[in-house]
């Protein structure tokens, strides 16, 4: 019920799935709630302010390189436009906030000058409800560096295979006994903390995650497939946990969502399909890639903590035959999206994406259009729009599962 009337309305921000409720956990409704992000200038110190429905634990540290400030939270529900955390005073360049773990919420503030926290609290106000305050005041290069060294380092557990997930939560030894649908993980790019792209008061994490909460019905509706999501709610989830999800349930197809934006070129629109490799076809391509590779160290996480390639001929020869399927699977999309939707002029590219570096799960990026393009950002937020190109989504992996490994087969003859 709550998903359709999210859906109904085109934005779903703020639309959470039904997982937390299904695994026991607190669901966002129950969370504090965060309202009416303020910043303010007084000289050299800048005061982050947010309305709370009750008082909570604060914990601040500071990053330096990119410098940073991460305030750890218990999970709270932002009410807060991803809009209104672009704004930038003082020292704060700009800052984000968002879930970083089932029961973590996470605020980063950008620094665009050296700076050190002054105060870092959730004070109680009338009423039983509380106001979170953020103070931060200028400083030399020297006093931040001395503080960066005193400071706790933020938690990183989110990098870790834990439990952050509720797919995860609940191991899955790859695909379960007697299972003959084919299992298709969806990826909505972003969540949590990391908003993506953010045109207006629209954000990428939540129009990805209403388009493939869509197609998971699509596709659950045929009966074929067995779907799996690496997030259904606005959270935050590592680019290395998203491929572990599709290959801990021994995933024939991942298809990652996204939706980009090109402040440079509002004129740029369309749908683009990107398979993974080492060399990108384009700068475009690679310039996209970097920026979406960059989704760990935007929580907070450091990128290179899950860099574990596998090696091996073995290896070398499932990636190869991988890549093939995930380019058949591509060419479908292009086919088929082509069809019913407005494609980018080179529809079809690849570059080196993190999230589609599983070497066993044929994986597809789907870059839905560009949110900086005023035509395709009304698109995105239709319903109308969402309904046409998951249809499509789901033609193409329907005539994958009965048509590819045809061709392929005989492409593998040819190979020495
Ligand atoms: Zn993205």
């Amino acid at each position: 019920m709550r998903l359709t009337a999210c859906l109904a309305l085109g934005l779903a921000l703020g639309c959470a799935g039904t997982a937390h409720a299904q695994s026991g956990a607190r669901s966002p409704a129950e969370f504090p709630v965060a309202t009416d992000a303020k910043l303010e200038q007084a000289g050299e110190s800048v005061r982050l302010t947010m309305a709370l429905s009750r008082p909570v634990e604060v914990a601040a540290s500071v990053l330096a390189g990119p410098d940073r400030v991460v305030i750890d939270l218990p999970s709270i529900n932002f009410q807060v436009q991803p809009a209104a955390a672009r704004k930038s005073a003082g020292v704060i360049g700009a800052f984000r906030f968002g879930l970083f773990t089932a029961d973590k919420a996470r605020i980063i503030i950008d620094l665009a000058q050296p700076a050190i926290v002054v105060r870092a609290e959730s004070r109680a106000v009338r009423g039983g409800f509380g106001e979170l305050v953020i103070e931060l005041r200028r400083a030399t290069r020297a006093e931040f560096l001395a503080a960066v060294a005193k400071a706790p380092v933020p938690d990183r557990v989110a990098a870790a295979p834990a439990p952050a997930n509720p797919v995860l939560a609940n191991p899955l030894p790859g695909r379960p006994a007697g299972e003959t649908r084919q299992t298709i993980v969806i990826d909505p790019g972003h969540g949590g903390i990391d908003p993506g792209a953010v045109v207006a008061s629209i954000a990428e994490k939540a129009v990805v995650l209403a388009f493939g909460l869509r197609l998971k019905e699509q596709l659950e509706a045929s009966g074929r497939y067995r779907v799996l999501m690496t997030r259904d709610d606005d959270r935050f989830v590592p680019l290395a946990e998203r491929v572990g999800i599709a290959r801990a349930a021994g995933a024939d197809l991942f298809i990652s969502i996204h939706a980009d934006s090109l402040t440079q070129a509002q004129e740029v629109r369309g749908a683009t399909i990107y398979t993974g490799s080492e060399r990108a076809t384009d700068t475009e391509a690679a310039r996209l890639a970097a920026k979406e590779n960059q989704a760990d160290s935007v929580a907070g996480l450091d990128a290179s903590e899950d860099t574990q390639d596998v090696a091996g001929i073995l290896m070398d020869l499932a990636k190869r035959e991988t890549r093939t399927f995930s380019s058949v699977f591509a060419r479908n999309l292009v086919e088929t999206l082509g069809g019913s939707v407005k494609l980018h002029k080179v529809p079809l590219r690849s570059a080196g994406f993190r999230v589609l570096s599983a070497p066993d799960v044929p994986s597809v990026l789907i870059e839905l259009g560009y949110m900086s393009s005023p035509k395709d950002a009304e698109l995105l937020n239709s319903v109308e729009w969402r309904v046409k190109a998951v249809a499509a989504v789901g033609a193409a992996v329907d005539g994958y599962f009965t048509n590819a490994r045809a061709p392929i087969g005989k492409a593998a003859e040819h190979r020495p």
